[in-house]
């Protein structure tokens, strides 16, 4: 087992570095580099000793760039990003006018079961290490030439299904001697992990909490996505209640729209509803709506552009805040989850 160097703060790389007989300034050093993206190879001005010890010895969690696509209309980078033991995920880094943000895998596949979701087609094959989080960020950030300015939880696997690294990321990320990104323009998003919520309360961080709600009652929930028959949409909706008491962060609210399955006006209806019986404030959350991405597997399309605005229309109407989620890198396929099926099946194929 490598020591995994890439998941330390500045502080226990110290401790480490120390421990190994080499000087403490020796820590900053390696570090800088990592948050620039290079591996032990790179780190010109360590002994060429010392950089082969860090090499058998220690994990960077720095992924390689496998593929990458950029698309011809909008500059939307989608990378498969490959680790030491073989295993990929995806990243996608978009270009907005408030700034570069990257879209990061929490875990390789998923073990939620959304019925939608290609990520969850195989199952959970393990989770990611904060440093192989942070590889993500510090490998895009360095092929692209130009700081990420935010970043979503919202690739690959269930952020909260992976919660001590995650939050061990968010740690690292936001920390001054690192990346030093604003937690304000960091969103993590979950299907709903409800006892996480409540513990992602006590850690006091700014980041912004997306919850994928994608139906308003639980019947068509459970449907859609199976962690709805371990915690309801009551008890989901009261744990983000008390979460934006507590932190007074704006929740985001993501809602996809399958034709046929969720997008009817009085789906709109009761989706108004049921957020206003929770947050009476309309300033408490602001509503995504995704048309859903169809994925061969699941037979979900997406109903036509004017049923779109008309559920927009509805919620907006009622006083809530409602925007639809404009696609980026429509010709790349820029949403998560079929690049790394396509690959892992290719190489099965091989
Ligand atoms: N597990 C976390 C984060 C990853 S999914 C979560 O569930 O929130 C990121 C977002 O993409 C979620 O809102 C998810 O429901 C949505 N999503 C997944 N598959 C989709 C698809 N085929 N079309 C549109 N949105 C999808």
């Amino acid at each position: 087992m490598k020591i995994d160097i890439g998941s330390m703060t500045l502080s226990e790389l110290e401790e480490y570095i120390v421990s190994i007989g080499e000087s403490r300034f020796r820590a900053k050093q390696i570090y800088g580099w990592l948050c620039r993206g290079e591996d032990f190879d790179g780190m010109s001005n360590l002994s060429k000793p010392l950089r082969e010890r860090l090499k058998n010895e220690c994990y960077s969690g720095i992924p390689k760039i496998e593929q990458k696509f950029v698309s011809k209309v909008d500059g939307t980078v989608k990378y498969l990003f490959g680790f030491d033991d073989g295993e990929c995920v995806e990243s996608v880094v978009m270009f907005y006018k408030h700034g570069t943000t990257i879209c990061i895998s929490s875990q390789v596949g998923c073990r939620m079961g959304c019925k939608f979701c290609a990520s969850t087609i195989g199952g959970k094959v393990r989770d990611l290490k904060p440093s192989e989080m942070l590889g993500q960020v510090v490998a895009a950030q360095k092929d692209i030439g130009e700081r990420i300015d935010g970043i979503v939880m919202m690739g690959i696997g269930e952020p909260l299904d992976n919660y001590d690294n995650s939050i061990k990321f968010l740690k690292l990320v936001t920390s001054p001697d690192g990346l030093n990104i604003g937690a304000r323009h960091i969103s993590l998003s979950t299907s709903g992990v409800v006892d996480k919520i409540r513990k992602l309360e006590d850690e006091n961080f700014q980041i912004t909490l997306s919850i994928s709600l994608h139906a308003s009652n639980d019947e068509r929930r459970s449907a859609l996505m199976p962690v709805n028959k371990k915690w309801g949409v009551d008890e989901l909706l009261s744990a983000v209640k008390h979460y934006f008491d507590s932190t007074g962060r704006r929740v985001s609210i993501e809602y996809t729209l399958i034709a046929g399955q969720n997008d009817s006006e009085a789906d709109a209806k009761e989706l108004c509803t049921l957020l206003r019986k929770y947050f009476g404030r309309q300033d408490a959350l602001h509503i995504n709506l995704i048309p859903v991405n169809p994925v061969r597997e699941s037979g979900f399309s997406q109903g036509d552009r004017r049923s779109i605005e008309h559920f927009q229309k509805i919620l907006t109407d009622m006083g809530l805040t409602a925007t639809v989620r404009r696609t980026l890198g429509p010709d790349i396929n820029a949403s998560c989850g079929q690049l790394r099926r396509k690959a892992t099946s290719d190489s099965a194929k091989a």
